[in-house]
């Protein structure tokens, strides 16, 4: 074994370790803010660290943007905006957001390796799904940019102007693909704010917007903390505001914006169920909650969070959940043999674990699994919770980590009536052998997007967004782009 170190199970079996391979990966020590183009200091706001969340180690320092920065930003993207952007044909536009989708995937795996160590996720995630998928995004819009009159049939799209953009730290990049995508094939130029623990694919992302040869301007980055993101909500020429994060933060805004022209879209929380039939396929579906909550750390806004299990199969799926949960490896996130990898932060780690010590004290019954974590670094263990009231904290909250409750049904109505039973309403899914029960339970759950017998797939043409304190808007597909743009009737 070549003296590397082993994965061992408990149960006997063991991994030889699998380290990706990091010599391709550029990074600077310092990184300034990008407008206008170009990489600049930020006029007072100073510094901050970004770091790997494995192993509390320094990655890099980025700037903090303040109000004269994030003014200096929304004026070249004004100018872009008013000069070469929006003279350009579309096709030409089009042309350079392939031009990013094609580089993006030629640098593929330099993006995944930074993603991995800056935000904690496994390898094998940032490899074969942020990055991939964030690409997709790129062609898929990149498509629309000259086809805009068939997307909206009888009517024109305009673009809105100038687009300010506020992204979370879970995917990073995708994120940044998700909003910048459709703002510039329908003309618009941005600002775009990436999470303070998250900034560094953002920033490489502006390396090679610059290297595709963007006209300067069409889009800006801006790294700071949340007074940055709340900069850019108050800036007096922006037209629209794009934000993913939490339900406090998209209130806020919403609130701010009130009375304003400016366009809106929120992406905010979920607490999505996974609900089983017992004549689903059960290990299939044992596969899809694992895949649902504890893949990513459960840092997913659809991540399906609750369990609702059918009563006749419910202590077989909980005993087959607690056996798949040993063998999921916690650990190193640039290794490819990791499942779950690190949090993303102390922060986050410390309300994880605040959610652990309530739902014990809620009465609900915790079960972890006996995996050993690394010393170093910000990790929790897949738990599950079970004896869970409706009305818990855990049930009812957010918790954004690896953490599953687990309730039991009899019937389909009070499968719906508890999975409906939280302030959310993003996703969902369904396990069931019975097509007609399928149906059933989608039009019946008020959520906006619901997966049956699969979980947290993603495609750049489906729309995705929540119901109730899950957001507004749709981002995604056509209803992505509409968003985007201003759409008048043709006389
Ligand atoms: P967050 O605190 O709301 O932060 C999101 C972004 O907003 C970050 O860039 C943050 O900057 C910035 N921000 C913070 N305060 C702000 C303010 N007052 N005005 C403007 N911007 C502000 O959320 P988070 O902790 O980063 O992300 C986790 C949350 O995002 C979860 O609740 C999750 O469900 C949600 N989420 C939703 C979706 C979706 O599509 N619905 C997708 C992903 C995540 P800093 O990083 O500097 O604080
Ligand atoms: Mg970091």
């Amino acid at each position: 074994m070549s003296g590397q170190s082993k994965l061992s199970f408990d149960g006997g079996w063991e991994y030889s370790a699998a380290p990706q391979d990091t010599s391709m990966m550029q990074l600077e020590k310092q990184y300034g803010l990008f407008i206008g183009g170009d990489f600049v200091a930020p006029e007072e706001g100073g510094y901050f660290d970004t770091v790997n969340p494995a192993t509390e180690e320094k990655l890099a320092s980025v700037a903090s943007a303040t109000d004269a920065d994030v003014n200096r930003a929304v004026k070249a993207a004004r100018k872009a905006f008013e000069g070469p952007w929006s003279k350009m044909s579309a096709a030409d536009r089009g042309k350079y957001i392939f031009r990013i989708a094609r580089m993006l995937q030629e640098r593929s795996r330099e993006f995944a390796v930074i993603e991995s160590l800056d935000g904690g996720k496994p390898i094998r995630e940032s490899r074969d799904i942020d990055i991939p998928l964030s690409a997709a995004h790129f062609f898929y819009y990149a498509g629309w940019a000259d086809k805009l009159q068939y997307a909206f049939p009888g009517r024109s799209a305009q673009p809105l102007g100038v687009a300010g953009q506020i992204i979370p730290w879970n995917f990073p990049l995708l994120m940044a693909a998700w909003k910048i995508a459709p703002a510039l094939a329908c003309g618009n130029t941005v600002v775009l704010k990436p999470a303070e623990t998250t900034p560094l694919t953002a920033l490489k992302l502006a390396e090679l917007i610059r290297d595709a040869d963007l006209p300067p301007g069409v889009v800006n980055i801006v790294t700071g903390a949340g007074e940055t993101g709340s900069a850019i909500v108050q800036h007096d020429d922006i037209d629209k505001i794009a934000f993913t994060g939490s339900t406090a933060v998209g209130r806020s805004i919403q609130q701010s914006l009130a009375g304003t022209n400016k366009k809106y879209t929120l992406e905010l929380g979920g607490k999505a169920a996974n609900i089983i039939f017992a004549d689903a396929a059960i290990d299939q579906a044992i596969e899809g909650i694992v895949n649902g909550i504890f893949f990513n750390q459960g840092h997913v806004c659809c991540a399906g969070s609750r369990l609702l299990v059918q009563e006749a199969v419910a202590d077989e799926v909980i005993q087959k959940l607690k056996d798949r949960m040993e063998t999921l490896i916690v650990g190193n996130p640039l290794d490819k043999n990791t499942d779950i990898g690190a949090i993303n932060s102390s922060a986050q780690l410390e309300r994880i674990e605040s959610y652990l010590r309530l739902g014990q004290e809620e009465g609900a019954e915790m079960h972890q699994s006996s995996r050993s974590v690394p010393d170093a670094g910000y990790w929790c263990r897949p738990t599950l919770f079970t004896g869970v009231a409706q009305s818990n904290r855990i049930v009812q909250e957010e918790i954004f980590g690896p953490v599953l409750a687990i309730q039991t049904f009899r019937t389909l109505e009070e499968g719906v009536t508890k999975a409906n039973n939280t302030p959310y309403g993003l996703s969902g899914g369904v396990w069931t052998d019975k097509g007609a029960k399928i149906f059933k339970m989608t039009r019946a759950i008020r959520a906006g997007v619901i997966w049956a017998n699969t979980f947290n797939k993603f495609d750049p043409t489906s729309p995705f967004g929540g119901y109730k304190e899950s957001g507004v808007g749709r981002e995604g597909g056509l209803h992505g782009l509409s968003a985007y743009a201003r759409l008048e009737n043709r006389a």
